[in-house]
């Protein structure tokens, strides 16, 4: 079977270099699905879930926004940051959700909603994209390593 190389990549650190059997990513037009020989694709990504499928494994990220280019062969996710769903800190998750949400019950100038709302945001898809994780490998269907 065919597969398409894809490369994860934030400023900071190269996150996943891996070939995949399908790929799904959080296009800002909606959800992207990509099978390799794919037509080629450029598009901005939203906060939300990665989602790798491997010999049948599904593997997950957190991505937090940031670019997509498709080409027949080869994706890059270009990431303002990325974490495998194993590596999300939950309690970290847990506390960025909790000053968010403060945040948001307080008034004043000085309080940046938006940047509130983003962070919530954030934190609250963290915490799924951890979840579901967690409920995937009680059935025993998830792997837990991706070569990267
Ligand atoms: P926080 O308020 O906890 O910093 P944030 O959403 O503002 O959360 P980001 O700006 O998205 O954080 O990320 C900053 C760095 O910290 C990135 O490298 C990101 O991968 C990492 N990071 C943030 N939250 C978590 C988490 N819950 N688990 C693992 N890594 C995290």
């Amino acid at each position: 079977m065919a597969t398409i190389k894809l490369d994860i990549v934030t400023a900071e650190k190269l996150v996943l270099s891996d070939e995949a059997d399908f790929v799904v990513a959080p296009g800002s037009m909606g959800e992207l699905g990509i099978f390799p020989k794919h037509a080629p694709l450029l598009s901005t990504l939203e906060v939300g879930e990665v989602r790798v499928t491997k010999a049948e494994e599904v593997y997950s990220f957190f991505i937090s926004g940031g670019f997509i280019e498709v080409l027949p062969d080869q994706i890059t996710i270009l990431a303002d940051t990325a974490e495998r769903a194993e590596d999300i800190d939950e309690a970290r998750a847990n506390e960025a959700r909790d000053r968010a949400e403060s945040l948001m019950g307080q008034q004043g100038d000085s309080i940046d909603l938006s940047q509130a709302e983003a962070s919530l945001k954030r934190a609250a898809i963290r915490l799924k994209v951890m979840q579901k994780r967690r409920m995937s490998r009680s059935g025993g269907s998830v792997g837990t390593s991706l070569d990267g």
